[in-house]
């Protein structure tokens, strides 16, 4: 039996929308739209999920910031027992300030790591730098001399593993910007212990994003513990492996059951290491907070174009850019249920670009101007990749705990938005 609740966090009370048991409508009348809200139990039931899943096997969940970087949710993560998985130095003081008792538990990934970022987290005491690069490892040599830091690293290795997922999420092939060619590895092991400062303590691997299947991770995996015993046969003290994130979640209406899906994940993680004494690092982003969110939006107006029926929502592409980016599929639910004819339409947003859209030719009960509907699954790389595109402030976000509402990042005001700018 799992004790993991439905795939999301959402259900109808007396026909209306409730996200974490709060009252989607009064969270409109109250903060505003659009709105993103999130149901915190829901992350932590998710990591708590996964956790349990490796109870046996020595490892540390490294949330990836980039997914959802609000100072809540860090704190949430925090608190929970999580790491961080950065790729920034503006993601690091975001730990910083959030949880600064979890800096021991922070890897450092990303292609282009500059070295004002370097210094601070050496100064922070991060955990692992996943390095990309030999002359990223060079750069890092010289910064962790400079502070007298020693710099515990893990080349990002690429596997050559193809993940079935959207191509602009894709990061695990040899064509990829992303680490360094599996097969140059030990070579560049060996011109790590030879740099001072330099502790080539773990080896890490990313393959993508949002990945459905289990056989990239088991084949990544598989290849990345080859990769270990060799280098531990080689004389190398390496301590952690770090599997990296992208294990994805069902954004349609399939039943899927999430306890049985990260077992799954996690069966193969484990097969692939039994018997490995190594650390294991998870970077999981997505999975822990997509399912949690909603965007909640206001209906501006319907109309017609020839035969096609456009809703236009008061939220667009510069507060959940999804759609437009990866062609992505997102449900839509309206927060008042009402027993109404389907009529199939395109939902959109007022920005100046076609791409501004949130479905296509979506079929669904005919929704009117005034009323709220909701994007669901809206909790990853929503806020995170908003923008102020068409000069419109973004939106503000609320944090529902059990059953108690919390504003976590206020709307902003047009003077937050062009203090920065000069004339
Ligand atoms: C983006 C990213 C992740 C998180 O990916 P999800 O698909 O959100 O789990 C983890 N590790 C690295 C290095 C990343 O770039």
């Amino acid at each position: 039996m799992s004790t993991f609740p439905s795939p999301r966090p959402l259900a109808y009370v007396a026909e209306k929308l409730q996200c974490g048991g709060a009252d989607l409508s009064e969270l409109a009348e109250e903060y505003g739209t659009p709105l993103y809200v999130y149901a915190a139990d829901d992350v932590t039931t998710r990591a708590a999920l996964l956790r349990s899943e490796f109870v046996a096997t020595a490892h540390t969940l490294c949330y990836a910031v980039k997914a959802n970087s609000a100072l809540a949710i860090l704190k949430l993560l925090g608190e929970h027992g999580c790491g961080f998985d950065i790729v920034s130095g503006g993601e690091l003081e975001r730990v910083k300030r959030a949880s600064p008792g979890a800096l021991s538990k922070v890897v450092f990934s990303g292609v282009g790591k500059q070295a004002w970022e370097m210094d601070a987290a050496l100064e922070a005491g991060i955990l692992l730098f996943n390095v990309e690069s030999q002359a990223e490892l060079e750069v890092l040599s010289a910064r962790a001399v400079a502070l007298g830091k020693v710099a515990r690293i893990a080349m990002r290795v690429n596997p050559d593993v193809f993940a079935e997922t959207h191509p602009y999420i894709s990061t695990g092939l040899s064509s990829h910007k992303f680490g360094i060619a599996i097969a140059n590895a030990r070579a560049i092991y060996q011109r790590a212990a030879a740099l001072p400062g330099i502790d080539p303590a773990g080896v890490s691997v990313h393959i993508g994003s949002q990945i459905r299947s289990v056989e990239p991770f088991a084949e990544s995996v598989k290849r990345v513990r080859r990769l270990v015993e060799e280098l531990s046969g080689d004389g190398f003290d390496i301590r952690y492996l770090d599997a990296g994130g992208g294990f994805g979640i069902e954004y349609g209406t399939a039943s899927s059951d999430p306890a049985q899906s990260v077992r799954d994940y996690a069966n193969a993680i484990r097969e692939g290491l039994a018997n490995l004494k190594v650390h294991l690092l998870l970077e999981p982003g997505r999975f822990l907070v997509a399912q949690a969110g909603v965007l909640l939006t206001r209906v501006l107006y319907t109309k017609q174009n020839g035969d096609k029926n456009f809703v236009i929502t008061d939220a667009a592409m510069n507060d959940l850019i999804r759609p437009a980016l990866y062609q992505a599929h997102h449900e839509i639910l309206p927060v008042e249920k009402h027993d109404r004819a389907e009529q199939t339409s395109d939902f959109v947003g007022p920005v100046c670009e076609s791409a501004d859209f949130f479905a296509r030719d979506r079929s669904a009960p005919e929704v009117r101007a005034g009323e709220l509907v909701a994007i669901l699954d809206a909790g990853a790389y929503g806020i995170s990749l908003s923008s102020h595109y068409n000069t419109r402030v973004r939106p503000a976000e609320v944090l529902v705990e059990s059953g108690q509402v919390r504003l976590i990042r206020r709307r902003e005001s047009m003077n937050d938005l062009l203090a920065p700018e000069l004339f």
